[in-house]
């Protein structure tokens, strides 16, 4: 568990994720509206040499970047109806092609998902964040060492 103070903290922490990144991976952006979620996304991507702006993909579902050979999508899955929308959507597939997923709202796609790696839960702390990190892989527990040295 860690403390966020402010966004300066959260945006620090998007930056380690980036810099202790395994090539392939899958993580799950746990919390509220607004706790944060998609800023350390930015923060992440920004960390790894994403130039330009990194929408929110609170409307497309899912926003995709190239960087540095990598292929990185980052999902936003509140306005999913219906988790089995992501069969037809071929979400499963996208996420077997691509090198990293970032999921947010993952509770969306409940029993459609693979097992994440990472699991990041953001939650209200005072004026800032508190942040839980849980792994549901080898990978991930390797990473989440990593991320805490
Ligand atoms: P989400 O994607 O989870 O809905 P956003 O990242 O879009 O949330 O928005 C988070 C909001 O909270 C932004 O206004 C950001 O400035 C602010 N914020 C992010 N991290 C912190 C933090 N650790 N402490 C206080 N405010 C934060
Ligand atoms: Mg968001």
């Amino acid at each position: 568990m860690q403390e966020l103070p402010d966004e300066h903290a959260t945006r620090a922490f998007g930056a380690r994720l980036a810099a202790t990144c395994p090539l392939r991976g899958l993580v799950f952006l746990q919390g509220d509206l607004g706790a944060g979620k998609t800023t350390l996304v930015r923060a992440f991507l920004r960390a790894l040499g994403h130039v330009g702006p990194v929408k929110s993909p609170t409307y497309t579902l899912v926003e995709p970047y190239e960087i540095g050979g990598r292929r990185i999508l980052h999902f936003d899955l509140y306005r999913l109806a219906d988790p089995e929308e992501l069969e037809y959507l071929g979400v499963r597939e996208d996420m077997d092609d691509a090198t990293l997923n970032l999921v947010e709202w993952p509770s969306q796609g409940d029993g459609w998902l693979p097992v994440p790696d990472l699991v990041l839960s953001l939650s209200a702390s005072g004026e800032g964040r508190r942040l839980e990190l849980s792994s549901g892989t080898d990978a991930g527990r390797e990473w989440v060492a990593r991320i805490l040295e």
